[in-house]
């Protein structure tokens, strides 16, 4: 006879909002690093952001290395 009262149950879940803003901030890295072109700071800078292209410039050989389209 197994005695059942020393098994320990664990349940292991992630909290979905947790998920959720992990999922949100992990794609606006992404789109930092590999595919902006301008966007994220012409929220401040207005057209000057694209003609600039600060992140582009920042992350451009990152891009080139880790394979992103770039130009
Ligand atoms: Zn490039």
């Amino acid at each position: 006879m197994v005695n059942t009262s020393l098994i320990a149950k664990y349940k292991l879940s992630v909290p979905l909002i947790a998920a959720s803003i992990l999922i949100v901030i992990a794609g606006m890295g992404i789109f930092a690093i590999g595919f902006d072109q301008g966007q994220m700071f012409s929220l401040v800078f207005g057209q000057e952001s694209f003609d600039a292209m600060y992140l582009h410039e920042l992350t451009h050989d990152m891009r080139h290395a880790a394979g992103f389209p770039c130009h």
